[in-house]
Order: C-alpha cells, then sequence, then structure tokens
C-alpha cells in the first residue's frame, strides 16, 4: 500500500488509517488524549489532523514541554475535521 514512500512503511500510531498522508519529523513527538481517555502518541502531522478531529481531544499536559506543542495546535487549528476525506 505505501510502496513509494520513503522511510520505510511505518506510521505512527495517531495516523487514522484512512489518512493516506505520511509521518512528519519525530513518530512520537506528542501524545494526544483522544475524548475517552485513550493516549496515543504520533508525529506532529497526525496528532493535528486528530485534534482537529476527534471531538474532545487534547495534547497530553507533559507535550507542554515539547518543542512542537504550539505547532501542532497552530496546525490543528488552520485544519478542517477529517481533512483526508476531501484529499487534504
Ligand atoms: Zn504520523
Amino acid at each position: 500500500m505505501r510502496d513509494g514512500e520513503k522511510g520505510a512503511g511505518r506510521r505512527c500510531q495517531v495516523a487514522d488509517p484512512n489518512d493516506p498522508t505520511p509521518c512528519e519529523g519525530e513518530v512520537a513527538a506528542v501524545t494526544v488524549v483522544t475524548g475517552d481517555g485513550r493516549e496515543v502518541t504520533g508525529c506532529v502531522h497526525h496528532s493535528a489532523r486528530q485534534l482537529a478531529s476527534l471531538q474532545g481531544s487534547r495534547l497530553h499536559p507533559m507535550a507542554a514541554l515539547m518543542p512542537w506543542a504550539v505547532d501542532v495546535y497552530c496546525r490543528a487549528a488552520a485544519l478542517t475535521p477529517f481533512p483526508w476525506e476531501i484529499g487534504l
């Protein structure tokens, strides 16, 4: 499924199965806490996309210690929910 992708075909845990985009940067950059309390660690790109999509989701408080937290929130604010469904 990911033949042309560089970097060995594994994506972070936050990436939605229906989201075809590759990870960006650290694969374990931040942890997203979902509305139902699950914690999933992922890259900046997919964490932002899930923050924009999942009702009640937020970054784990420890994410504030990492340099990517603001980037994730800024990206999420600029996205529509489930951006992969409209080809973004
Ligand atoms: Zn990712």
